[in-house]
């Protein structure tokens, strides 16, 4: 076996899984087939849960460092076309970060290089097969043709993945024609951009700021704080379009000359980009020793969410991995993976399928509909709800044995701990990406039922203000997989950790010999 995990793409989600598995003491291989690391604008930030995670990491500062803007509270969001105030609420359901997709892919290659991973650019994987004991990739690099063995695969190679159609996985969903076009650019001399945003172009007239529609499409512009001008175009075309192919300054004036009628001048391109949206997801996020993650296994229909998805998709996945390559894994913990990353997919599908709803509608009806949306989210219990909907941040893994305490399942608060070392905190704690048994009670009787895993566990004990459990059991990728709800008796509360610790980390060092580093 060349290596445990072969990595197909190094976008945001290939290189954090590769992190990840690093960090969980896997030896993954990064193959990606352009040459050189990404240069062309994508995302021009991210939110959401991942922001906590990265944060829990220890990665989150280096982030803010390299990032336009430090994280914040989000002022709002667009929602279907519809802008939604997020007025200064304590404890904000939404957090977002400036940071161009490039430098994003910079920082976390330059993290996985940090950790050991080998990543190699310029590889294309043209094929992957399997049988019982391993996974083959066909491999072009610049040396010519290879193959490489792993114990499994992971497709991170986004929306059009070959690993995916390799597996035989379906992929079904729509793919929406509208197109959109968008350019930030410098106001060239003809412009005048006057005090209310409005464009008075010479030889042309004005232009509204805002959204202008047509009968070929919408036409936006607006002025930056940097003072340049952000324009884009939304047109309907049934034909596809590439996403590798560079957007150009001509491709956008070619587009305004379409939906305006008119030949709009433009100052220098600062960046450039189109997407089309579509609404997808794999049926199956697993295939034996092949599995997928990102926009391989989701594509949503609306902005500012992918990358946030597609890297919780990773740090669910890396700690269940390795636990199957270093042969500990207990039955159906790989299979978690789908069931919890399937079911957060689908949930940010509802959210995005409901904004194309909201924003295709031309009619009174609509107009009405987005009017209400507006008028119930003036609210703070709804904002809550829809700032934690869209950040992800609500999600509760359904657990398979349901323990009906509000934590189980969710993602672990960043609670501050007193400790005899002193004061620290939960996303302190969780830097080394290992599970942690959190006593927050002085439970001695629970500290000494998970000893018995303490090969594979944090044991800590520590005191917080407004406890909110007497325990609890935090995964690697931050979601509590069992509570102790407070003053809960011995005699249920021991039992039902050492099951809690068996179902996620498997047998204990009393029925077994320690098996680290065994393989699968
Ligand atoms: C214009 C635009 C704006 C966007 N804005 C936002 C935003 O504001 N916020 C947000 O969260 N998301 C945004 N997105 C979505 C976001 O960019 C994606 O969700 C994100 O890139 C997905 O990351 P990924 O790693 O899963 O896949 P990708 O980033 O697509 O990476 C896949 C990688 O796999 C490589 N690859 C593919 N096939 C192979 C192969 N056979 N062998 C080897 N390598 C291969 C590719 O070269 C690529 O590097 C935007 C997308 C676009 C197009």
């Amino acid at each position: 076996m060349d290596v445990d995990v072969i990595i197909v793409g190094a976008g945001p989600t290939g290189l954090m899984l590769a992190g990840e598995l690093r960090l969980a003491g896997v030896r993954p291989l990064v193959l990606e087939r352009q040459p050189r690391l990404r240069e062309t604008p994508k995302a021009n930030g991210f939110s959401g849960q991942i922001l906590e995670l990265l944060r829990y990491r220890g990665l989150l500062d280096r982030m803010e460092a390299a990032s336009t803007d430090r994280s914040h509270p989000a002022p709002g969001f667009p929602f279907g076309g519809v802008h939604v105030d997020l007025p200064h609420l304590a404890d904000p359901p939404l957090r977002v970060l400036g940071l161009p997709q490039p430098r994003l892919e910079r920082l976390l290659d330059e993290r996985a290089r940090e950790l050991g991973v080998d990543i190699r650019r310029g590889h294309e994987v043209v094929g992957v097969s399997q049988d019982d004991a391993r996974v083959t990739a066909d491999v072009r690099g610049p040396g010519g043709p290879y193959r490489v063995t792993a114990r499994y695969v992971v497709g991170c190679d986004g929306g059009r993945s070959r690993i995916r159609d390799s597996a035989g996985i379906p992929f079904p969903g729509t793919t929406y024609p509208e197109v959109n076009r968008l350019g930030q650019v410098t106001v060239p001399d003809s412009v005048t951009v006057l005090d209310n945003g409005d464009l008075d172009v010479a030889g042309l007239g004005r232009i509204r700021a805002g959204f202008t529609r047509t009968d070929r499409g919408v036409f936006a512009c607006g002025r930056l704080a940097s003072g340049c001008l952000l324009i884009q175009t939304t047109e309907d075309e049934p034909v596809g379009v590439d996403d590798d192919t560079p957007m150009t300054l001509a491709e956008l004036q070619d587009s305004i000359r379409r939906v305006l009628g008119a030949n709009l001048p433009l100052g220098e391109p600062l960046r450039l980009s189109r997407y089309q949206f579509q609404a997808r997801q794999a049926e199956r996020y697993r295939d034996g020793r092949i599995l997928l993650a990102g926009d391989a296994a989701h594509l949503f229909p609306a902005t500012g969410i992918g990358i946030n998805t597609g890297m919780t998709d990773a740090v669910n996945l890396a700690w269940k991995l390795a636990a199957a390559i270093h042969g500990w894994a207990p039955a159906g913990l790989l299979d978690t993976y789908h069931h919890e990353r399937h079911f957060a997919g689908a949930r940010a599908l509802l959210q995005t399928q409901a904004q194309v709803a909201l924003r295709r509608g031309h009619d009174p009806a609509a107009d009405a509909l987005r009017e209400l949306f507006l008028e119930l989210l003036t609210d703070e219990q709804p904002l809550r709800r829809m700032g934690a909907l869209i950040a992800g941040a609500d999600i509760r893994y359904p657990l398979p044995n349901p323990n009906h305490h509000a934590l189980a399942g969710a993602f672990a608060p960043d609670l501050t701990l007193r400790t005899d070392q002193g004061t620290t905190s939960v996303a302190e704690l969780m830097r080394t990406a290992r599970p942690i048994l959190l006593d927050l009670a002085d439970r001695p009787d629970l500290r000494e039922t998970a000893r018995d895993w303490q090969h594979r566990i944090d044991i800590r004990t520590a005191e917080t203000d407004h406890r909110p459990a007497d325990a609890l059991l935090i995964r690697p990728d931050g979601h509590i997989a069992w509570v102790a709800p407070t003053d809960e008796p011995t005699d249920t509360a021991a039992p039902a950790l050492r099951e809690a610790l068996s179902r996620w980390l498997g047998t204990s060092q009393k029925t077994t010999m320690p098996v680290i580093n065994r393989r699968a």
